[in-house]
């Protein structure tokens, strides 16, 4: 049979069909007429049908059990149309299959283009697939690792912890080895039922220019803390000086003011790059936040110039593990902005709690609060709201920011809620592998 012929089962076979088989029986009545043997005639007829047909189909079975599909038989009538039927089934598969494969291959053609690594990673983290560049960044072999799980084959904590872990909001940036300058920036994709794709790139120099730009500000803040220490020294010893002329006294005085705020500035930078600098906090000793708290609050109460109440409620005896020169930076930070941006007759709350979930810190002021819009960019370096009251108040623009810091080396995060002119609360979370209870 050709392979171009019409498919579809036409009335013209079925008809034909038909009339062979009157034309058989008329004939075998015939023949069992004159002979005196109708059965005899009619069961040789209906038999010799019944075997053509048989042999068809078997014909039909052997050809769709073969490999050649082109090599269709030449059966004619209704087999001719079924065979029709099933070349046109088959040629729609092939037509899709080929079309799958084109589609494939560019998908990968496309992937392997790719300058970034994909690796594709089953539930149990198994490789699936990889791409050219994910093999050379990982050095995946093609065959070998294929199959095999992903944190046997990149072990570098950083990335076997952000796999186990399972929070792949935001991604991780590992040093591919000790000794390698290579710096590595892993970001996972869940997809599918489970599965996962894991999306790798090359940042070396861009962290080689963040690693420049902190040992920038590092060494600019540390050579510039001595030259300033001196200026502000001269300007302290000479405002007191009382021989000095009248009209200098005032410029003096505004002298000394800005020198103690650029070596405020100096003193916060120093601070972050250290913070930068150290990695996450080990471990640490337990700290009693209920009494730093207290600490604090007598601090702030002692200030003639102050006239704020200052409120603390310690609801929980579990200590922090941490390290508490830094828990003690944030907190006094957070209470100074409370009170630098908290008018007269105002109340600042401090609040330690902890539950469930962990240990919880507060900060809640009813001062002129912050527009929403604001909210996001705080803890940005020098972000400030209203820069001229901010450094009126000899605010450096980098407190905030501190305190994040502070809080992500411990594990934990800053929220903030606030309302214009009616106040702001700042909480820091803490994980409950923080959290000790108090002996
Ligand atoms: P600054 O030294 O300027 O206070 P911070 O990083 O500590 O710098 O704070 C950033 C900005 O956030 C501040 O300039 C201020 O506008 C706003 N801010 C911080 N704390 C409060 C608060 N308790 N109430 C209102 N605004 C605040």
């Amino acid at each position: 049979m050709k392979l171009g012929s019409k498919p579809g089962l036409s009335a013209s076979a079925w008809r034909g069909l038909l009339v062979q088989a009157a034309l058989a029986v008329l004939a075998a009545l015939l023949v069992g007429e004159l002979t005196g043997h109708i059965g005899v005639g009619l069961a040789a007829v209906l038999g010799a049908l019944l075997l053509r047909q048989l042999y068809l189909l078997q014909r039909v079975l052997v050809w769709l059990q073969g490999d050649r599909v082109d090599l269709a038989p030449d059966a004619g009538g209704v087999w001719g149309d079924v065979i029709g039927l099933i070349m046109r089934l088959f040629r729609r598969k092939q037509y899709h299959k080929r079309r799958m494969r084109q589609l494939l291959r560019e998908l990968r053609h496309s992937t392997a283009a790719i300058p970034d690594g994909v690796v594709m990673l089953n539930p149990a983290a198994e490789i699936l697939w990889f791409n050219r560049s994910a093999g050379e960044l990982l050095h995946l072999r093609n065959r070998g690792d294929v199959g095999l799980r992903i944190d046997n084959l990149v072990r570098r904590p950083e990335f076997v912890n952000y796999l186990r872990e399972g929070d792949y909001r935001s991604p991780v940036v590992v040093q591919a080895s000790d000794l390698s300058e290579q710096y590595l920036h892993f970001q996972i994709v869940p997809y599918g039922a489970g599965q996962l794709l894991l999306l790798v790139r090359d940042v070396t120099r861009q962290a080689q220019l963040e690693a420049m730009r902190k040992d920038f500000v590092a060494n600019a803040s540390h050579e510039l803390r001595s030259p300033l220490t001196v200026i502000a020294g001269y300007l302290e010893t000479l405002s007191q000086d009382e021989a000095l002329e009248p009209g200098l006294s005032g410029p003096i005085q505004e002298m000394r003011r800005q020198a103690l705020r650029m070596t405020a500035i100096v003193q916060d930078l120093l601070e972050l790059s250290r913070l930068e600098a150290e990695g996450a906090v080990p471990r640490g000793e337990p700290i009693d936040i209920g009494a730093l708290l207290a600490q604090l609050r007598d601090d702030l109460r002692s200030r003639k110039t102050l006239a704020v109440e200052v409120r603390l409620a310690a609801e929980s005896t579990d200590r922090l593990v941490g390290e508490e020169a830094q828990i003690h930076s944030a907190c006094a930070n957070l209470l100074e902005n409370a009170a630098k941006y908290t008018p007269t007759g105002g109340v600042i709350t401090m609040r330690w709690w902890s539950d469930a979930q962990g240990g919880h810190l507060s900060v809640a002021d009813t001062g002129i609060g912050i527009a929403p819009e604001h909210l996001p960019r705080l803890t940005e370096r020098f972000y400030r709201v209203d820069a001229g009251r901010s450094r009126a108040s000899g605010g450096s623009g980098l407190g905030l920011a501190i305190v994040k810091h502070v809080l992500q080396r411990h594990g934990g995060s800053l929220q903030i809620e606030s309302e214009e002119g009616r106040g702001s609360t700042f909480s820091c979370h803490f994980p409950v592998s923080r959290l000790l209870p108090a002996a």
